[in-house]
């Protein structure tokens, strides 16, 4: 583990060609699924926080986009006002 954190850059952003700093270490497999997993650096993943919360926001993409869907019908209503 600890060679990953001297990395200590954010994967995501690497990819994309940007140097930025890695402030969690997600998890590629949920340790609920996995609890085998929780110390084995193949499944590690140094990120920022803004790529961290992309990923699992992911995740409850149905939830929110039904969240989403409802605030804009409300705020379209309220303009006909
Ligand atoms: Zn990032
Ligand atoms: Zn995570």
């Amino acid at each position: 583990m600890l060679h990953i954190r001297d990395k200590g850059l954010c994967q995501r952003c690497l990819k994309d060609k940007r140097i930025v700093k890695a402030d969690v270490v997600h998890h590629i497999k949920e340790l609920i699924d996995y609890p085998e997993l929780a110390l084995d650096e193949s499944n590690l993943e140094p990120l920022c926080h803004k790529c961290h919360n992309r990923i699992h926001k992911k995740r409850e993409t149905t939830d929110k986009k039904l969240n989403k869907n409802y605030v804009i019908e409300f705020e379209a209503n309220q303009e006909l006002l």
